[in-house]
């Protein structure tokens, strides 16, 4: 079994203004609080990208987008492209979040299409799926989650470009999650898929959990079985919890 290195990444969504950088700050500052072997990135508002990175720079701590553009430039007002996320220092963008999803109707083929343009500019893409609550109710979350999957992330991933990120739409945001044993079924199914599709390489994806992670169940979560990590929403706003949550790898 290949060791797959934990990552907890934030997804501060559009929350946060430069003052918010007091917020990185106390994350940089915590030196022995998380384990050194703990990934941790932050994916702040694109307006807060260059100045994050340059604050992180050198340091343990990833700055990632939240989207781009599937081209590189162009006429379209308002895109950002993952060129010009890189230019600002991420070494990572989140595609396919379900909020895109759903506010920007964005397909499988669309989030496919952004991934690539993610390793176009040399950066990790982290892949969101996750099913409805009526998908789940109605017995659906396997196929759903194991179609997108199929459809959002391109041929020739590998460890280094991608990671994939399980987040149930009725949890994100919600306060609820998912029991540990359905955490374990659907990892265990995308683990699969992915070495299915990918050999070796499909064994050293990182596949991680999101919805609704809290430092009071971090613990519980992260030690699912095949859960390498968590992409965290609402939590990750506050410096103090997201290391909790990190820390919970003790
Ligand atoms: C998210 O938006 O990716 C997320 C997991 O949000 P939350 O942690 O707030 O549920």
């Amino acid at each position: 079994m290949p060791s797959r290195r934990a990552l907890i990444a934030g997804n501060w969504k559009m929350h946060g203004l430069r003052a918010s950088v007091a917020q990185l700050e106390v994350i940089l500052r915590a030196n022995g609080r998380v384990r050194s072997d703990v990934g941790l990135m932050i994916c702040p508002p694109a307006t807060l990208i260059a100045e994050f990175a340059a604050v992180a720079r050198g340091s343990h701590v990833a700055i990632g987008g939240q989207d781009c553009h599937p081209e590189p430039s162009g006429a379209y007002t308002g895109d950002i492209s993952a060129e010009m996320l890189a230019d600002a220092g991420a070494s990572a963008v989140i595609v396919g979040h379900s909020e895109r999803r759903t506010y920007h109707r964005e397909t499988d083929s669309d989030v496919r299409a952004k991934a690539l343009a993610a390793w176009r500019a040399e950066l990790v893409a982290i892949v969101c799926i996750g099913e409805t609550q009526a998908e789940r109710a109605e017995g659906k979350t396997l196929d759903v989650v194991e179609r997108q999957l199929a459809g959002s992330v391109p041929d020739r991933a590998e460890p280094t470009n991608l990671v994939v990120a399980y987040e149930p739409v009725w949890a994100i945001g919600t306060g609820l999650t998912p029991t540990v044993t359905d955490v374990e079924e659907v990892h265990g199914m995308i683990r699969e898929r992915l070495t299915a599709r990918f050999g070796g390489s499909g064994g050293g994806i990182r596949v991680l959990y999101g919805g609704s992670v809290k430092p009071e169940n971090a613990r519980e979560l992260l030690r699912v079985r095949g859960v390498d990590g968590a992409l965290v929403g609402g939590a990750s706003l506050k410096a103090d919890d997201f290391l909790a949550i990190a820390a919970a790898y003790a």
